[in-house]
């Protein structure tokens, strides 16, 4: 690492580089092999340089990379249009991130009460725990102190309710009220699963109420739980949802779909982004979609995903002083610690195991869709012996 470091200093980074990747490997600039199960914050979907992910982009860039939004992206409409036959929507706008996804959502909401002749209506509720971008208006939308402090007041319009409270989500319902903002799964909050019932719970009232519902399914999104968006365990649709990560595999994209309802305020001229949806991003998107909605994809998922939480569970049963509980849906799976959750994720490391960190003291398991039984035995393998070395540690 160069001292003192010309970046920001917005990071304590690990004293790592990778060099390249592999499926579910990722091999540091000595040669070390690592199983990447933290997929760089559950982006790499496909795991590493996929052949068919390579391909497509090699053949891009020697075409075109980027025109604007001046001109039809032909490639950006076929994404579109693959998006809305999958989904409740029908319409989408293409940003480069999760945060500019979440800041289209939350514009679309606001504007269509504003054409419905309701301009009073622009407040979003959103919930404790909620993590959607670090924009001014996406810290906001979170409410997170850690992230708002010393950045001024924070951007008016967004309340938060504490997680699970049924009956203060209705006592915060205003006339004032125009859309409810939720992840279905919370990633950054700790993989805090919303019950389908609750999400359920929250169609209804957003019907009552005329309320638009958004979910934020730019991490739990995208194959992560075993079905194309997590929503769909709950067998009911948002008016708007927010995509990134998954979505391009690697390559930054995001998106923002809407019903044509939803997105009725969204005329000509009221948002824009210069380099979303461009023709390198949507070429990579739609490789990202060609593998998701092969047949028998999200099946494997599911299988894979059984086979892994079950050895979680296994483990943290003989674990108990490391690993209180497993949570999660699919491969969204988290691990509830007992010690400190980076004592976890640093002893993985050393086992070399990569995992994410998140809230309420969990350790985040996103590997790649594509993992082979292999790699989630390797992932078993290394999260038995760190978990045991930490137990006698506790001891
Ligand atoms: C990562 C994330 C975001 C923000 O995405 P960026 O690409 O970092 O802007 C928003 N919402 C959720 C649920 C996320 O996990």
């Amino acid at each position: 690492m160069t001292d003192p470091s010309p970046l920001f200093e917005t990071y304590a980074r690990a004293d790592i580089a990778f060099d390249r990747g592999e499926g579910a490997w990722i091999i540091d600039t000595k040669g070390e092999r690592y199983l990447d199960f933290g997929g760089g914050i559950a982006v790499s979907a496909l795991g590493h340089a996929h052949p068919h992910l390579v391909a497509t982009l090699r053949e891009q860039a020697e075409r075109l990379w980027h025109t604007s939004n001046l001109y039809e992206i032909p490639d950006q409409t076929r994404l579109a249009q693959r998006l809305v036959d999958a989904t409740f929507a029908d319409k989408v706008f293409f940003t480069n991130s999760g945060a500019e996804a979440l800041e289209c959502a939350i514009k679309t909401a606001r504007r269509y009460h504003y054409v419905k002749g309701h301009p009073e209506r622009w407040r979003i509720l959103s919930f404790e725990g909620a993590f959607h971008g670090r924009t001014i208006a996406t810290i906001a939308a979170g409410g997170q102190k850690k992230y708002l402090e010393g950045f001024g007041p924070k951007a008016d319009g967004f309340d938060q309710i504490p997680f699970g409270d049924h009956e203060a989500l209705k006592k915060a319902v205003t006339e004032e009220t125009a859309a409810i903002l939720i992840e279905p799964v919370q990633g950054e909050g700790g993989i805090r699963s919303v019950p389908p019932q609750c999400l359920r719970g929250l169609r209804d009232l957003c019907d009552k109420h005329g309320i638009l519902l958004i979910f934020d399914e730019v991490q739990c999104g995208m194959g992560r739980t075993g079905k194309l968006f997590a929503h769909e365990w709950a067998g009911i649709t948002p008016d708007i949802m927010a995509l990134a990560k998954a979505l391009g595999g690697g390559f930054p994209i995001g998106a923002c779909l809407a019903t044509g309802e939803a997105a009725s305020g969204m005329e000509p001229g009221v948002h824009g982004t210069t380099y979303g949806g461009n023709p390198l991003a949507m070429a990579v998107g739609n490789a990202v979609l060609d593998i998701m909605l092969e047949d028998g994809f999200l099946e494997g998922v599911r299988d894979k995903a059984n086979r892994l939480k079950q050895g979680l569970a296994s483990i943290a049963d003989r674990f108990p002083a490391v690993i209180e509980e497993v949570r999660g849906e699919g491969l969204m799976l988290g691990l509830k610690c007992v010690v400190p959750n980076t004592a976890l994720v640093k002893e993985l490391y050393a086992n070399h195991m990569l995992t994410v960190p998140a809230g309420d003291n969990v350790v985040r398991i996103l590997p790649p869709l594509t993992s082979t039984d292999e790699d989630i035995a390797a992932a078993l393998e290394r999260l038995e012996a760190a978990a045991a070395k930490l137990s006698v540690e506790a001891a």
